[in-house]
C-alpha cells in the first residue's frame, strides 16, 4: 500500500496529525499499533481514568472516551486506520518503506509512503513490584501532573519514587494537593539538578528517604493504603502508610524499530529542529511524546501532531512544486 503520508502511532499525536492531513485531503494511512510499547490504540490516555486538563472538556472526561472521540474524528475526515504495529522502516531512500509486525520479512511487500509522521509517544517505567497490578490507578500512577489532583490523593500521605528532575517537581506539584509527600531514592543522592532538588528537599512538606526502595503496594482490596519500604544498605523492611504511590523513574521512547535511522538523545528521544517537527531527513517528521521529554502532555502532543501534518503538507507541496518544475523543464 503507498500513501502520501503515514502516520505510525495512535495518541493525541498521531490522531491530530491524521485530521489535519485528512482535512488537507492527503488521505492518511495511520497505523495505531497492536499493544505497541505495551499501550493500547489510543496510546497513553487509555490507561488512565479521568482526564480534567484537556481543554473543551469542562466536566473532564475518561481517558478511553478521549481517545475514541480522536479516532472517531480522524476517521471522519478519511483517515485509513490499520490496527498493526510497524517493527522496521527504510528511510534510506523515497519512498519510504514501512513493515508491519506480522509481516513475513522475507516475502511480504513493505508499505510506502511520501512522508512520514512518527508519532509512536513513550512508556512510563514502572517496577512491576508486588501488588502492582491491583493498585493500578487505584493509588497508583505514572503521573503525577495528570493524576495528582484526584480525591483519594487529597490531604494523604503519598510517595513519589525516584530521583531526577521529575520525581522532585512532581513531588513538588503533589505538595498542593497531599498531607505529605515521601521521595523514595534509591541511593543516597539525587540525580536531580540542584536547583529542582534542593526546591524539594527544602520543602516543609516533604520528607527524602535516602537509600530506600518500594518493593511492594499493600492495600485493602479495593485501594492502595500502605507500601513497603526496604533500606538499600541493611535489608530492613518496614511499611509507610501512603494513598499514592507515584513513578517518576523515566519513560522509554518508543524509538527502537527506527534502528538509529533518525537522530535522538542518549536516551532515545527523537532530535527535531527546534520549533518545528522536522528530523534530519526530509520528509520525516515526529510529534509527541516520542521527542518530547519536557511536557508529556495530552495538549501539547496534540499541538505537536498539528505542526506536524502542516510540516508535512508543506513539504509535500514543495515536492509536487519541484516536479512541476523538472517536467516543464523536458
Ligand atoms: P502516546 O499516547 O504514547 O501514543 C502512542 C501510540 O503509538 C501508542 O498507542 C502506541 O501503542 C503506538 N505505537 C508505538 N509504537 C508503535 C509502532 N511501532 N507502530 C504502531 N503504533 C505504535 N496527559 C494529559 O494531558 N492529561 C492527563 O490527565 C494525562 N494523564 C495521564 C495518565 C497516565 C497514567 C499516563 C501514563 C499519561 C497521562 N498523560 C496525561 C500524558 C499523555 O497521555 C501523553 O502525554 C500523551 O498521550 C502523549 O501522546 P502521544 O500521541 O505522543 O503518544
Ligand atoms: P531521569 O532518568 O533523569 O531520572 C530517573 C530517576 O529514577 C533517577 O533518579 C533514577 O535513579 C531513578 N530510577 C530509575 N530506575 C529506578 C528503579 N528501578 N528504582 C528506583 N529508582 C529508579 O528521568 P526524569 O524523568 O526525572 O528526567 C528525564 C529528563 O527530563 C531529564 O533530562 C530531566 O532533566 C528532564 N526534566 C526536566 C524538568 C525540568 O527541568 N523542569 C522536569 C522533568 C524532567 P538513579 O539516579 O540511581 O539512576
Amino acid at each position: 500500500m503507498h500513501s502520501k503520508v503515514t502516520i505510525i502511532g495512535s495518541g493525541p499525536a498521531g490522531h491530530t496529525a491524521a485530521i489535519y492531513a485528512a482535512r488537507a485531503n492527503l488521505q492518511p494511512v495511520l497505523f495505531e499499533g497492536m499493544m505497541a510499547g505495551g499501550v493500547a490504540p489510543g496510546g497513553q490516555l487509555t490507561t488512565t481514568t479521568e482526564v480534567e486538563n484537556f481543554p473543551g472538556f469542562p466536566e473532564g472526561i475518561t481517558g478511553s472516551e478521549l481517545t475514541d472521540k480522536l479516532r472517531e474524528q480522524s476517521e471522519r475526515f478519511g483517515t485509513e486506520i490499520i490496527t498493526e504495529t510497524i517493527s522496521r522502516v527504510d528511510l534510506s531512500e523515497r519512498p519510504f518503506k514501512l513493515w508491519r509486525e506480522d509481516a513475513d520479512a522475507e516475502s511480504d511487500e513493505p508499505d510506502t509512503c511520501d512522508a512520514l509522521i512518527i508519532a509512536t509517544g513513550a512508556t512510563a517505567k514502572r517496577l512491576n513490584i508486588n501488588g502492582e497490578e491491583q493498585y493500578w490507578q487505584r493509588g497508583m500512577s505514572a503521573c503525577a501532573v495528570c493524576d495528582g489532583a484526584a480525591p483519594i490523593f487529597r490531604n494523604k500521605p503519598l510517595v513519589v519514587i525516584g530521583g531526577g528532575d521529575s520525581a522532585c517537581e512532581e513531588a513538588t506539584f503533589l505538595t498542593k494537593y497531599a498531607s505529605h509527600v515521601y521521595i523514595a531514592v534509591r541511593r543516597d543522592a539525587f540525580r536531580a539538578s540542584d536547583i529542582m532538588a534542593k526546591r524539594a528537599e527544602n520543602h516543609p512538606k516533604i520528607t527524602v528517604l535516602w537509600n530506600t526502595h518500594v518493593t511492594e503496594a499493600k492495600g485493602n482490596g479495593k485501594v492502595l493504603t500502605h507500601v513497603e519500604l526496604k533500606d538499600a544498605k541493611t535489608g530492613e523492611t518496614r511499611d509507610l502508610e501512603v494513598s499514592g504511590l507515584f513513578y517518576a523513574i523515566g519513560h522509554t521512547p518508543n524509538t527502537a524499530f527506527l534502528a538509529s535511522q533518525l537522530d535522538t538523545d542518549e536516551t532515545g528521544y527523537l532530535l527535531v529542529t527546534p520549533g518545528t517537527s522536522l528530523t534530519k531527513i526530509k520528509g520525516v517528521f515526529a510529534a509527541g511524546d516520542v521527542h518530547d521529554k519536557r511536557y508529556r502532555q495530552a495538549i501539547t502532543a496534540a499541538g505537536s501532531g498539528c505542526m506536524a501534518a502542516l510540516d508535512a503538507e508543506k513539504y509535500l507541496e514543495d515536492l509536487e512544486a519541484q516536479a512541476h518544475e523538472n517536467a516543464s523543464k523536458l
